[in-house]
């Protein structure tokens, strides 16, 4: 496979769509087993989870429901200064077993300042499915319960993931030339 170019940046083959779509597949056959007969609602984040979304729920054989929201990110008046909202999200959560689908969980920031709006819901369980992660990255205390990969802290696109609005169409993963740094 060949390097590709967006914008101004170079990006080199990291993971490859087969190993993608196995990886995806046995995700959710867990999720199978997690969640029989508990119809659980996926929750993807858009728009980079579209991809992944689709191909995880395509792959559960289970009673389940998927829907999809948009973060809406602010400076806010909580203590931690930082405020999410959920545009779109117009199901009723309360006894659900919800399923966050995440295209990656990079500082962490994004879902810790979400998760706790989602529990005033009184959901029944909340977990997170994330395509992939980035331990090194990390800074907010939220963990995956389904990660696909976890990676180092490189910039990547594909599989939905943008760099500034493209890139998103791509089946294998990329990751950012060291040389770009
Ligand atoms: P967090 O709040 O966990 O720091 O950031 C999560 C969000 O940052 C992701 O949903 C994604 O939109 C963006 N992000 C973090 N790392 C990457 C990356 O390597 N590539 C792309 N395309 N987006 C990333
Ligand atoms: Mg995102």
């Amino acid at each position: 496979m060949a390097d590709i170019r967006i914008h101004d940046k170079r990006f080199t083959p990291f993971i490859t769509a087969t190993e993608i779509e196995q990886r995806v597949r046995a995700l959710a056959a867990l999720i199978n087993t997690d969640y029989a007969g508990k119809n659980p609602l996926l929750i993807g984040i858009l728009n980079g989870s579209f991809i992944f979304a689709a191909d995880l729920f395509r792959g559960l054989t289970i009673e389940a429901e998927i829907s999809f929201i948009k973060l809406a990110s602010y400076k806010g008046t909580s203590s931690s200064g930082h405020v999410v909202t959920a545009i779109g999200l117009e199901e009723e959560l309360h006894g659900r077993h919800v399923i966050i689908v995440e295209d990656i969980i990079d500082t962490g920031k994004t879902l810790h300042s979400f998760l706790p709006g989602l529990q005033q819901r009184q959901p029944a369980s909340v977990k997170i499915a994330a395509f992939l992660s980035k331990p090194g990255a990390l800074q907010y205390d939220v963990r995956a319960d389904y990660v696909a990969f976890e990676i180092a802290n490189k910039f990547v696109v594909g599989y939905g993931l943008d760099y500034d609005g493209h890139g998103r169409n791509y089946p294998d993963l990329y990751r950012l030339k060291d040389a770009d740094f």
